[in-house]
């Protein structure tokens, strides 16, 4: 990585690949986001997806958390246990808001229906936005209208350093 981050054309491509154990990213970041809000600490959730489980688990530690997912051919069904695994994370918010220690006891029956419910509603409200976005195509450029759009805000903003990014992204040909 260290190397990439000099370049920002390699750092780019580098940032911008999809892995599988980022599934649900935005939901996640959103979830860390209210822990913070609420915690006035950081408390990071982390994933990993590994060939080498049947079972989705989670280690509950005191500053951040590991969900480790099976891995599967079906990417959907690695989602779907990101999303349950997430509501247990929910489901013990104040859990471990209040507490120093966590046990990583294995769940009640309760809890369990909870991280269902989650996962099911959670997953269905992302198929529904990933309908729209794909109706709407907003984040898909045709050809050369990223370059177009991005010369007219430096054009604006900063027309000094026009050439300069030009010339590092090829646009005068
Ligand atoms: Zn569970």
């Amino acid at each position: 990585m260290m190397e990439q981050i000099d370049n920002p054309i390699e750092a780019a491509e580098y940032f911008a690949k999809i892995e599988n154990s980022n599934f649900l990213a935005h939901s996640i970041r959103k979830i860390e986001y209210e822990f913070i809000r609420e915690m006035g600490v950081p408390y990071r959730i982390f994933t990993h997806v590994s060939p080498k489980i049947n079972n989705a688990i989670t280690l509950f530690l005191k500053t951040h958390c590991i969900i480790y997912l099976p891995q599967s051919q079906d990417e959907r069904l690695i989602r779907l246990a990101l999303g349950h695994e997430l509501g247990h994370l929910i489901f013990r918010f104040n859990e471990l808001k209040e507490s120093k220690e966590f046990d990583n006891n294995e769940a009640s029956d309760y809890e369990e229906v909870f991280a269902w419910v989650f996962a099911y509603n959670l997953i269905r409200l992302k198929s529904d936005l990933h309908e729209q976005n794909q109706q709407m195509g907003k984040f898909i450029y045709e050809k050369g209208q990223l370059k177009t759009e991005l010369l007219n805000i430096i054009r604006e903003k900063k027309p000094k350093i026009l050439n300069e990014v030009s010339k590092i992204l090829d646009f005068d040909e």
